[in-house]
């Protein structure tokens, strides 16, 4: 292992004779060892369960020629199990204290480089150039801090990253909302920003008594397959987006109402001749509208130079 400043199998062969980590005794053992205290500010609840470690890591696609991302790898369990079957992970970790720790229980891991950072604070793009240039496909795989969940997903699909997937451990109302289709209560503006850049599923939904310590919500293991390109085509990315939020501005209003309020209430009638020519009925919800719909919507009120 280095440190730095600043194909859907169940298992991949082991390539060091290590104990696992990520069981009860062994993070027990590491935590006394070097007499670690957990830190909740930073979302510092540990995996010790081998078979949900297997299912993360089996949902990323991972072989020998691919490269892993991982943030926050704590005490190391998710980054021993990349490494047993990825040629390449580099994990970046925001707490100096674990930086020893991992230097000491991943030292037989040649593969793994562990860069101290914060990860909404680096560079990635550059990050990616150091540490990936040789690999066949990037994919992020990580059992996410989950005070700063959405901000490091939406860094990582706004930097336009040449990743393959994104396999993350989040709370699973977070993940339920990212994958939510039209109509129902969990489809907000967090849906449609992760459905523009990616294919999401749901992996499978975690006990709160696989960690330590345990965290007082519900997790669930979500993969996001990285479009080529985005879903939909747009005539400007931050103007689409403004619309999706203005849309969903206040869940109980109509669209024609939240939108009134972006364009500015001299333009109502215009507003709502303008949804009905697109095919969008003015009384719906933002929650009933589909990606093509928040496009459409948006390239006509973008070209109609209203609040752009
Ligand atoms: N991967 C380990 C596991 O599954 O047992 C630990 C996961 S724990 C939920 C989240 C980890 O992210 C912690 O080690 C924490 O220190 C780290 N972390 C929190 N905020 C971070 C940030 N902004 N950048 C990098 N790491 C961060």
């Amino acid at each position: 292992m280095t440190t730095e400043s600043g194909s859907e199998q169940a298992k991949a062969p082991k390539k060091s004779s290590a104990p696992d980590i990520g069981t009860p005794r062994r993070t027990k053992e590491i935590i006394a060892k070097h007499g670690f205290s957990f830190k909740k500010s930073l979302g510092q609840n540990f995996l010790i369960d081998g078979n949900i470690l297997n299912n993360i890591v089996a949902a990323a696609e991972l072989d020998e020629h691919k490269g892993a991302l991982e943030i926050g790898p704590g005490i190391g369990s998710l980054t021993q199990k990349l490494a047993d079957a990825a040629g390449k992970v580099t994990a970046v970790e925001i707490d100096q204290r674990l930086i020893p720790i991992l230097a000491d229980v991943l030292a037989d891991r040649p593969e793994v480089s562990i860069i101290h950072g914060d990860v909404l604070k680096l560079d990635l793009k550059e990050l990616f150039q150091q540490q990936f240039a040789d690999c066949a496909g990037v994919s992020v795989v990580a059992n996410l801090p989950y005070y700063v969940t959405t901000p490091i997903l939406m860094k990582l699909l706004e930097e336009r990253l040449p990743l393959q997937h994104i396999v993350v451990m989040i709370q699973k109302e977070v993940a339920e909302r990212m994958a939510a289709k039209p109509g129902g209560k969990e489809y907000g503006s967090l849906s449609v920003a992760v459905q523009y850049y990616c294919v999401p599923k749901l992996v499978c939904t975690v006990p709160h008594t696989v960690f330590i310590p345990q965290p007082n919500v519900d997790s669930a293991v979500i993969k996001l397959t990285v479009r080529d390109k985005p879903a939909v085509d747009v005539p400007d990315e931050g103007y689409f987006f403004r619309v999706v939020q203005a849309s969903f501005a206040q869940r109980r209003k109509t669209l024609a109402n939240n939108l009134t309020a972006f364009v500015g209430k001299e333009r109502r009638e215009e507003l709502t001749a303008m949804l009905v020519r697109i095919g969008i009925d003015p009384i719906r919800r933002g929650e009933t509208l589909s990606l093509e719909e928040f496009a459409v919507l948006s390239r006509s009120l973008y070209e109609a130079g209203w609040n752009s």
